[in-house]
């Protein structure tokens, strides 16, 4: 049989295409193309760039899936996994812990905000949301207010594939055909991209404001149990809240009772140049933060869940004990913890934070420079190595089909050339490794520019 073929002899190209396509089930996989055969295979990767299958030499846009922080290939980090791997490649969670989760949770502890000081290893980043729902769920129960149970999440929010965690996402096309959660309710797009024209943008972070207050008061707050919110929406197309908003909707949420999550699955570990943006950024201390993605760089798969003293302590109950029930096999791994020490201690060592706060303004200068140059291009937005270009959707035109497809377009024009973008309808997203150099960042938009008057050339007739 084709599996006996696979371990008896070296697979060829076809053999890896035929079976990757017959037995492999792609993530967000589309029914009328699951069996399809084009998937790009990587077979190598070095600093920001990949090889594909056939020699093909890629700038890696989007850091993998915003996550490869520190680029690929480093010696360093396979040999911190590797002396983990001979020296204690795993501890049972249920009964023990190891040195690097130890250290590994203490070193997080120091760099997030406030009294944020304990730390809840997870798989991933879906897992952390749903480990900091749970912990609303359980600290409300414990506390004996079992009403106190709503989510509030936001239009375009991006959290993650478990139940729980894609019940909070907000983006339609990510929950047909699938059931959610019935404790969610969410809030209106917070994009200042679209607004209303002559609404400003401190008129729209009232508004945005307001829409949380309005929910609050029909819903009651004494049956809402947290918001969750993304510092920038990423996957929902890099959006930027109005400015001041983070804060406000803070302060509304603590005038409640009503805990405030902070999703940094993305936005933690340097992409904005900090370790975390909630309070370095973004001026706010919530009361849990999640992270995956960056902490790891994409070498492994790890998440936490970082909650702040004052939640731990309301938790705590000296008579009638429970058990807190939510734990993973693989919670603090200590091969992951190792090779998230081993980030941290290379993003220390090479002063990732202050490279990513010297090459940011370059990088969104040439993203500025591109909304004003080209009239397909209706907003680009981000901040630090965030960036996203976003088609106009309102001039006249061949084909507004092939606008909804733009990302998908200028991906394929770009990668012509030699860099990768990830396209998201009519939108194109990137966040390229942090080590991206000032040149190579040139390079990139360079590429996107050549791309985009392609396209544009597309729009004359
Ligand atoms: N939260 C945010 C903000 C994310 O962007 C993502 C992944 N893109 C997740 C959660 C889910 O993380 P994972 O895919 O590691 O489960």
């Amino acid at each position: 049989t084709d599996l006996m073929e696979a371990r008896s002899n070296t697979p060829t190209d076809a053999d890896l295409t035929r079976w990757d396509r017959d037995h492999h089930l792609h993530p967000w996989a589309s029914t009328d193309s699951w069996r399809k055969d084009d998937y790009m295979r990587i077979n190598t990767a070095d600093g920001i760039y990949l090889w594909d299958s056939t020699g093909k030499k890629f700038i890696d846009g989007p850091g993998g899936m915003w996550c490869v922080q520190i680029g690929y290939g480093r010696k360093d980090m396979a040999d911190a996994i590797a002396k983990q791997v001979v020296e204690m490649p795993y501890a049972s969670p249920w009964s023990s812990t190891s040195e690097p989760a130890a250290v590994l949770a203490r070193r997080i502890a120091e760099m997030t905000p406030g009294d944020l000081n304990t730390v809840f290893f997870t798989t991933g980043g879906s897992t952390a949301v749903d480990t900091a729902l749970r912990t609303v769920q359980f600290y409300n129960n414990r506390l004996g207010r079992p009403d106190k149970k709503l989510i509030i999440a936001r239009e375009k929010g991006y959290h993650g594939s478990t139940y729980l965690a894609s019940s909070v996402t907000g983006k339609e096309r990510f929950n047909t055909k699938f059931d959610k959660s019935d404790l969610v309710r969410f809030l209106p797009d917070v994009n200042p991209y679209g607004r209303p024209e002559g609404v400003s943008l401190e008129d729209w972070c009232d508004q945005k404001v307001a829409d949380l207050e309005t929910l609050i008061a029909e819903e009651g707050a004494e049956n809402i149990g947290c918001f969750i919110a993304e510092p920038i929406l990423c996957s929902g197309g890099v959006i930027v809240p109005p400015p001041g908003y983070h804060q406000r909707t803070l302060e509304v949420c603590r005038a409640n009772d009503i805990l405030y999550i902070s999703d940094e699955v993305v936005t933690g570990f340097g992409r904005l140049g900090h370790w975390f943006a909630s309070q370095e950024v973004f001026g706010i201390e919530p009361d849990m933060i999640t992270c995956a993605k960056g902490l790891t760089s994409g070498y492994l798969p790890l998440g936490a869940c970082i909650v702040s003293d004052a939640l731990m302590t309301a938790m705590e109950e000296p008579e009638g004990a429970e058990v807190f029930y939510n734990g993973f096999t693989y919670s603090g791994h200590p091969v992951s913890c190792a090779a998230a020490l081993k980030n941290i201690e290379i993003m220390e060592d090479e002063d990732i934070l202050g490279h990513v706060q010297r090459v940011a303004p370059h990088f969104q200068d040439r993203l500025r420079a591109i909304g004003e140059r080209f009239d397909i291009v209706g907003d680009v937005r981000g901040m630090g190595l965030l960036g996203c270009i976003e088609c106009r959707l309102d001039l006249p035109r061949k084909s507004l089909e092939a606008d909804l497809k733009f990302g998908a377009r200028l991906d394929a024009v770009c990668e012509e050339m030699g860099l990768m973008l990830r396209p998201f309808g009519n939108m194109a997203v990137f966040s390229p490794p942090l080590i991206i150099s000032k040149e190579e960042t040139d390079r990139m938009f360079d590429i996107m520019e050549a791309g985009l008057e392609k396209l544009s050339a597309e729009y004359d007739g």
